[in-house]
């Protein structure tokens, strides 16, 4: 390939970047990857990269499967292309929804499929609102979602998502689409107790639909462990109070798995950890490890019931696209077969939780916590305090971000947070090299906010 100087002029001259400014990629440049295997990257100088967020929290299996690549193939040469609408179907999503059918817990016994997890929350916007409407209710329409939850970033889902800055710059939410605050504990518990701060912020969904009216409310949406709003793991008083009210009122319920489906924390789904009983959960990223783009909302059957009486006018060109159900067949081939889930629970998950605390000491650490293959370090300027760094938000951890791609490992920055969501097959020798550069980087993050 041309040198990097090269690649980088042209990416910066010709390449939109999402969610990075063109000034910052013309005055810092990317790191252009050129390959991966395992857990491992490799940039265009053949610096070897150990990668802690599994590219987007997607790369579950880990890079590099030729059986992924070999499904393409195979399926590329017989069928590349058909779609489902209009009584047509093929193979790989007949058995793709099988298999989804038989790995959910139930009563998960239908996909609608979608490209990307962005697509498959736009779906649910719809799915709720018709089956309301077929139920003779049309006029519960109104989403409850939470702040700084992330659900992609078309302008329904991006609405649902509870981002500040994204929604500023679209004109959002749209309409019908409210947010209740997050169960952010370490930043905005106070003097409460976590158990005590769960249930005050779960109250906040019986609150709000009181405040709304029951009878305009469809449903209430959340990621089971906030994602890119920056791992922030719920107290545990929280999930049961708002199964409580879900249950109590008449409303839905939408689990986003996006991140946590398909073993991030030690179970298919983030559900079956809380023990919570969604009507609709968001799949993408790890359905495929992100070998091929896909994702879905799995619907339960009281709710398909109900839609398949109405006309359900919706769907996309890749709605169940073949070479990317056959890579996902396969990857869900391979977790099961090569028992990631259990790797997960019994050696994985133990590791990163044991990486993960040797941070605490840290003295820019205020909290260091995983759950599974989740997990973040938060920064305060004060150990002795919950507080944040105070303004501009987020630069501390841009600095850390910085620093940790110069030791040649990736993290992510939220805020003041740094995360990581690595491939399930994290072993303790990648931790040990996630403790040593992670080390590093946080030494040289210390030492510039010190300056
Ligand atoms: N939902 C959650 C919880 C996510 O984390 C993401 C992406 O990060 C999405 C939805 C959107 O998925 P996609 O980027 O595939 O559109």
């Amino acid at each position: 390939h041309l040198p990097t100087a090269e690649l980088q002029r042209i990416d910066a001259a010709h390449h939109m970047h999402p969610f990075t400014g063109g000034a910052e990629l013309a005055a810092k440049g990317t790191r252009v990857i050129t390959r991966a295997d395992g857990v491992m990257l490799t940039d265009s100088d053949g610096h070897e990269i150990l990668d802690m967020m599994a590219g987007l929290w997607c790369v579950n299996i880990g890079y590099g499967r030729d059986e992924l690549a070999d499904a393409a193939s195979r399926q590329m040469r017989e069928l590349p292309y058909y779609n489902t609408f209009f009584q047509t179907s093929h193979v790989p999503v007949i058995a793709l929804s099988q298999k989804l059918a038989e790995l959910a817990p139930e009563p998960f016994n239908n996909t609608f499929f979608a490209a990307s997890g962005s697509e498959a929350n736009d779906t649910n916007i719809r799915l709720v609102r018709q089956y309301w409407a077929a139920l003779g209710k049309p006029s519960k329409k109104v989403i409850i979602s939470r702040t700084n939850a992330y659900h992609g970033s078309s302008m329904g889902s991006g609405s649902l998502g509870g981002m500040a800055h994204m929604h500023a710059q679209g004109g959002l939410p749209i309409e019908n689409i409210v947010h209740i605050d997050q169960p952010h504990w370490w930043a905005e518990g106070a003097e409460m107790s976590p158990e005590e701060f769960g249930l005050l912020r779960a109250r906040q969904l019986e609150q709000e639909i009181d405040a709304l009216g029951e009878e305009n409310v469809a449903a209430f949406i959340a990621e089971p462990i906030q994602g890119a709003g920056g791992v922030i793991i719920p107290p545990e008083t929280y999930w049961p109070e708002i199964q409580r009210i879900c249950d109590a009122r008449e409303i839905l319920l939408i689990a986003d798995e996006v991140i946590l489906g398909f073993g991030r924390t030690g179970k298919w789904f983030g559900s079956e950890y809380y023990g919570i009983r969604p009507d609709i959960m968001t799949i993408a990223k790890g359905l495929s490890s992100g070998y091929a783009p896909i994702g879905g909302s799995l619907v339960s059957d009281h709710v398909a019931e109900v839609i398949g009486r109405s006309d359900f006018n919706h769907g996309y060109t890749y709605s169940g696209h073949p070479v990317s159900c056959a890579v996902a067949l396969e990857n869900l081939r391979i977790i099961e077969e090569e028992n990631l889930l259990g790797h997960v629970n019994d050696h994985a998950a133990p590791a990163l939780a044991k990486a993960i605390e040797s941070f605490a000491d840290h003295p820019l650490i205020g909290e260091a916590r995983s759950l599974g293959m989740l997990g973040a370090l938060q920064f305060t300027p004060d150990k002795s305090r919950r507080v944040p760094f105070k303004a501009p938000k987020g630069t501390i951890g841009q600095i850390a971000r910085e620093a940790c791609f110069r030791n040649n490992i990736v993290m992510r920055h939220v805020g003041d947070r740094m995360i990581v969501s690595p491939p399930l097959i994290l072993t303790e020798e990648h931790c040990e090299i996630f403790k040593e550069r992670a080390g590093k980087a946080l030494g040289e993050t210390y030492a510039t906010a010190k300056a």
